[in-house]
C-alpha cells in the first residue's frame, strides 16, 4: 500500500502518534515532517505538534531560555542583491544609505560596553562593491580593497573594545571567513530556503544571485570545514511551500550532522513591508509560525538551539514559549535606550517576565551558546578562546555585567 500523500488531512490521534515517535527517536523523518507541515493549520494538529516540541525542548534544554544582550552594527546597508522583501538594503543615492566609519563602530561599541552588552552583531549587505562604483571609491579612499577588509577592521575594533563580534555579512569565501575567525566568536548566514523556484522570474530571489541555494549551502560547508560556530535559519512565507520548508530544515540538519558546527537555527517569519515588491503578500499567521518553530524542533532534535525572534504582541509570546524554542536571539538595550530613554531594558524585562510566566528561566548568553563555551574549545581561534572566561561564568552563560565591569576597573 502506498503511504498517504503529504497533503492528506491528519486526525489529532494520527498527528500525536507521529509527534510521539519523533520525540522518542530524537528527530523526525521527511515524510512525517511533510505531513505535519501541510496539516499544522488545523488547530488539533497544531496542539499535538506544540506538545511534542515542548517535550523535546525540555529534554534537551531543561527550563532555560536564552537571550543575547547585543549591539547591532549595520556596517553598510548597501548590497549587491535586491531581494523582493528587503527594506534593509538601500541604493547609494538614497538619503538612508550609510556605511560606518571605524570611529562610528567604536562609538557603538563603547555604548554597548557601557550598557553591559557582550555581542557586537556585524550585519551588512552582500559585497556592495560588486554593484556600486561609488562604494568601490569609498573603500579605496579609506584604504580598503574590499568590504571584507573593512569588516575585519570593524571586528578587530569591537573585539579590542571589549565585545565579542558575531558576523553576518552574507556570502563570504572560505578565505574571507578565515580572516574573520580570529576576531569573531561566531558567524552566520540564514540558509533561508533551499527552494530553487524562488530564484525564478517574479519570485523573491530573482534579483539576488547570493540567494542561490547551492551557494549558501557551500558557505555552510566551508564554515564547517573551518570549525566556525555557525548560525543558520529558515525564512518563512517568501513564496516557498511546505515541502520546501521541510527540505530547508533537513538541509540544515544534514550540515550539522556532517560538521557539528550549527550552533543555532533561527525560525524567522517574513513580514510584508511597504515600499517592497512583496508588500501585498500575506504574512503567515502567528499560530502557523509557532507550528513551524515546533516542527523545526522535531526536525533538529532536542539538542539544537532553536531561536524565534520575540514578536512583542503579548498573546504571541506564551504560544511561542510552548513551541519548542529555547532562545529569543539578540536584544539591544542601546537601541531601546535610544528609542525610549526613560524606560531602559523594557524588552529584556518583558521577556524575563513572559518566560517566567511559562515556567521557564531567562538567562543571558554570549553570541555562542553555553555548551560551546564549556565543551567546544576547538571551535574558537586561540585569541577568542582566551577571551571567553572574561565574559562567561563556569556554566558558559554571560557573567553579570556589574561583575565584569568591576574586574575591568580593578
Ligand atoms: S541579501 Fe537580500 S535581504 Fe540581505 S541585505 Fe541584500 S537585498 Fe536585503
Amino acid at each position: 500500500m502506498n503511504p498517504p500523500a503529504a497533503e492528506t488531512p491528519l486526525s489529532r490521534a494520527a498527528a500525536e502518534a507521529l509527534v510521539a515517535e519523533a520525540v522518542e527517536n530524537g528527530r523526525i523523518d521527511r515524510a512525517p515532517a511533510e505531513r505535519l507541515g501541510y496539516a499544522l493549520r488545523d488547530a488539533d494538529v497544531l496542539e499535538a505538534l506544540l506538545g511534542g516540541a515542548d517535550e523535546s525542548r525540555r529534554r534537551g534544554k531543561g527550563d532555560v531560555v536564552t537571550v543575547s544582550r547585543n549591539v547591532f552594527i549595520p556596517l553598510t546597508n548597501l548590497c549587491r542583491n535586491r531581494c523582493a522583501y528587503c527594506t534593509f538594503a538601500k541604493p547609494p543615492d538614497s538619503p538612508e544609505a550609510e556605511t560606518y566609519t571605524l570611529d562610528q563602530v567604536s562609538d557603538v561599541v563603547r555604548g554597548g560596553v557601557r550598557t553591559g552588552c557582550i555581542e557586537a552583531l556585524m550585519c551588512l549587505g552582500d559585497k556592495p562593491e560588486v554593484a556600486y562604483r561609488s562604494h568601490r571609491t569609498w573603500l579605496a579612499d579609506n584604504g580598503y580593497a574590499s568590504t571584507t577588509d573593512h569588516l575585519v577592521e570593524a571586528c578587530r575594533i569591537a573585539f579590542e573594545g571589549g565585545m565579542l563580534p558575531h558576523t553576518n555579512a552574507g556570502i563570504l569565501s572560505q578565505e574571507e571567513m578565515e580572516r574573520l575567525r580570529p576576531w569573531n566568536a561566531s558567524m552566520g548566514l540564514m540558509l533561508e530556503t533551499t527552494s530553487q523556484r524562488l530564484r525564478g522570474r517574479g519570485m523573491a530571489h530573482f534579483h539576488a544571485p547570493d540567494k542561490e541555494p547551492a551557494v549558501r549551502l557551500r558557505m555552510h560547508e566551508e564554515a564547517g570545514e573551518l570549525a566556525i560556530p555557525f548560525t543558520s535559519g529558515i525564512l518563512l512565507g517568501i513564496g516557498e511551500d511546505e515541502r520546501e520548508r521541510v527540505d530547508t530544515l533537513l538541509a540544515i540538519r544534514d550540515l550539522n550532522d556532517r560538521y557539528g558546527h550549527i550552533q543555532e537555527v533561527i525560525v524567522q517569519p517574513f513580514h510584508p513591508k511597504p515600499d517592497t515588491r512583496m508588500r501585498a503578500v500575506a504574512a503567515i499567521s502567528d499560530p502557523e509560525v509557532a507550528g513551524w518553530v515546533a516542527l523545526a524542533r522535531l526536525v533538529l532534535g532536542p539538542d539544537m538551539n532553536v531561536q524565534a525572534p520575540p514578536n512583542l504582541a503579548p498573546d504571541v509570546l506564551p504560544r511561542l514559549l510552548r513551541s519548542g524554542l529555547n532562545d529569543w536571539g539578540g536584544v539591544s538595550p542601546v537601541t531601546v535606550d535610544f528609542i525610549n530613554p526613560e524606560a531602559p531594558w523594557p524588552a529584556l524585562r518583558m521577556l524575563e517576565k513572559e518566560t517566567a510566566a511559562a515556567g521557564q528561566r531567562l538567562r543571558e548568553r554570549l553570541p555562542v551558546y553555553p555548551e560551546w563555551v564549556r565543551e567546544r574549545a576547538e571551535f574558537f581561534d586561540p585569541r577568542v578562546r582566551s577571551a571567553l572566561p572574561r565574559f562567561a561564568d563556569e556554566e558558559g552563560f554571560a557573567r553579570p555585567a556589574a561583575e565584569r565591569a568591576g574586574e575591568e576597573a580593578a
